[in-house]
């Protein structure tokens, strides 16, 4: 995002909406740092931050690399052009119904790195899918971070990628149920060097007795968690079969 200096009066209007402080008032202008600011488009969203003279727009580099990067991966209004999906990672699992993404006996892992406020970079979220690939995590295809990998098998990541500042990434993938206490003994040991915040999300398909399979196996690792359920009430359909 940038700001017309000729247009800005310095009311100081748009500054506390940025969640980064990337907006800075210096002799009654407004100005973007473009290093800290991370593309997430709220400034400029003028139903939300009334500026009096329209000053806040968008970049013209801002959906070319490497600044699309910041936009993808901080702004839920923008489509991914690799997966003309919203918002920073896939569909995740609201559409399992659907796609059959996760199946019985398997278990789906969402690890959502950043927050709005602290953001991440790819440097932080390198970190994790190093660990992961080596114990041979496969990462999903349709994840728009699957495409900055410069080498999904070791989990690294392209240059361009690693230099740049995001709101969050989520890393998507699919194991056995039965190398589930593996991987999550891997996230666990790694969360030690993540200077950044992340969720873990786990998603498994109820058993036909209406017990969550996961829940057992994370009481036994002697994990707390949260269970929340999904339902799609009539929408999710046709049902993939299995
Ligand atoms: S709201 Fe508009 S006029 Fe006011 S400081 Fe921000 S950019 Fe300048
Ligand atoms: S686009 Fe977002 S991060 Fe950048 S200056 Fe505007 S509010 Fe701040």
């Amino acid at each position: 995002m940038i700001i017309n200096a000729e247009k800005c009066v310095g009311c100081g209007i748009c500054i506390p909406y940025c969640p980064v402080g990337a907006i800075k008032l210096n002799n009654k202008k407004a100005h973007i740092e473009l290093e800290e600011c991370l593309e997430c488009g709220t400034c400029g969203r003028d139903y939300i931050v009334k500026c009096p003279q329209n000053a806040i727009k968008e970049s013209a580099d801002v959906y070319e690399r490497p600044r699309s990067i910041r936009k993808y991966f901080s702004d839920p209004m923008a489509y991914h052009v690799e997966t003309k999906v919203p918002g920073r990672g896939t569909e995740e699992v609201k559409t399992n119904d659907v796609t059959g993404r996760v199946k019985k006996g398997e278990v789906g892992i969402g690890i959502e790195v950043g927050r709005p406020c602290l953001g991440t970079s790819y440097v932080e979220v390198e970190k994790i899918t190093k660990a992961l690939a080596g114990i041979g995590i496969t990462y999903e295809e349709d994840n728009p971070i699957t495409h900055l990998m410069e080498d999904p098998e070791k989990g690294t990541f392209i240059e361009e990628a690693k230099k740049s500042r995001v709101v969050s990434a989520i890393i998507e993938f699919t194991i056995p149920v039965s190398k589930m206490a593996k991987t999550l003994e891997v996230i666990k040991e790694v969360s030690k060097s993540i200077d950044t915040v992340f969720s873990l999300d786990l998603i498994s398909r109820l058993e036909s007795d209406g017990t969550i399979p996961v829940e057992r196996e994370l009481t036994k690792l002697g994990f707390e968690f949260r269970p929340n359920a999904k339902l799609n009430l009539g929408l999710g359909r046709p049902l993939k079969e299995e």
